[in-house]
Formats: C-alpha cells, sequence, structure tokens
C-alpha cells in the first residue's frame, strides 16, 4: 500500500509503527476484506480517525451523537469490531483497565500507555514469541493470542508532574 506517513513517524525506530491518517485507506482495507463502506460506518471511520490517542467505544458514541449523525450505539461498536478485526483499529487495555481502541497498522502490536494522558506508543518488536514456544512445549497448549501492555508516566506528563509538585510553581 503506498500509505501516507504521518511526518513525525519518519524520525521513529522501526518498530515502532506508523498509523492510517485517511478514510480512503481505511476504505481500501474494508474493500479488502468484503466490507462496505456503507454511511454508518463512513461517520465512524471519520470520528475515529481524529483520535491520536486510545479511546473508548462510549467516547464516539457519544462524539456521533454530539454531532448530527443519527448512528445507534450498537452500529458503533459492530463497526468498531469490524474495524479491529481488519487491523484498522487495536485494542488495548488503558492503565484503569478498561479497553480502548487505537488507530490501528496490520501486524502483531504492544503499546506503551501513559497513566497520566492515555498517550500510547505501539509497538511490533514481540518480546513474548519465546515465552509461547515455551508455554506450547511445557503445557501442550494450543496459544493462539496474548496481550501485553506496558504502563508508565509519558515525558510530557513527567514535565507537568513536576511543575505541579514545584513550590515556585
Ligand atoms: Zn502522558
Ligand atoms: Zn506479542
Amino acid at each position: 500500500m503506498s500509505a501516507v506517513i504521518p511526518a513525525a513517524s519518519h524520525s521513529q525506530p522501526p518498530h515502532l509503527a506508523s498509523r492510517p491518517v485517511d478514510p480512503r485507506q481505511v476504505e481500501a482495507v474494508l474493500t479488502q476484506h468484503g466490507y462496505r463502506l456503507t454511511a454508518p460506518r463512513a461517520a465512524v471511520v471519520e470520528a475515529m480517525l481524529r483520535h491520536e490517542r486510545p479511546f473508548t467505544a462510549e467516547q464516539l458514541v457519544g462524539e456521533l451523537a454530539a454531532s448530527r449523525a443519527t448512528i445507534g450505539r450498537a452500529t458503533v461498536y459492530r463497526t468498531l469490531e469490524i474495524l479491529a478485526a481488519v487491523d484498522a483499529l487495536t485494542r488495548l487495555i488503558q492503565a484503569d483497565g478498561r479497553p480502548a481502541y487505537l488507530l490501528g497498522v496490520p501486524g502483531h502490536r504492544h503499546h506503551l500507555v501513559c497513566s497520566e494522558c492515555g498517550a500510547a506508543v505501539e509497538f511490533t518488536r514481540c518480546p513474548v514469541d519465546q515465552l509461547v514456544g515455551e508455554l506450547t512445549r511445557d503445557t501442550d497448549f494450543a496459544i493462539h493470542d496474548h496481550l501485553l501492555e506496558v504502563f508508565g508516566i509519558c515525558p510530557t506528563c513527567q514535565v507537568a508532574g513536576h511543575s505541579a509538585d514545584d513550590p515556585r510553581f
């Protein structure tokens, strides 16, 4: 795919993933998987592309309700599931344990999530592969998936936190 890469990603290490920025990219992926971009789905796609950070399904339901779009909650949830299934979105768990979505790119990913502001960095290098191999050998489970989220405080929030704690401010 001749993907439009956001300018910021040029300086990123290769194991950090870039994200779709264009509704046409998402439409192409949906078509590839046999889904049509109906008007309600297009509205959901448009709303999700405005999110650089992880968002919840309820957040999107609220935003769409606030706009003129009349799209049912079930349609929003179903569309997000489809978008996750075709890798246009990634599911992740936020620091508070709530599930959320993040614009995604195809492939296996993990996330580093800021527990203050929710900012997420994706990484594609999987540190779990070897463990999965060992668990398969030791337990005879047919392992098909795993989750790994890493939580911390992003650089911006570290600076903000220090300012707030500093009595001079
Ligand atoms: Zn942060
Ligand atoms: Zn992994």
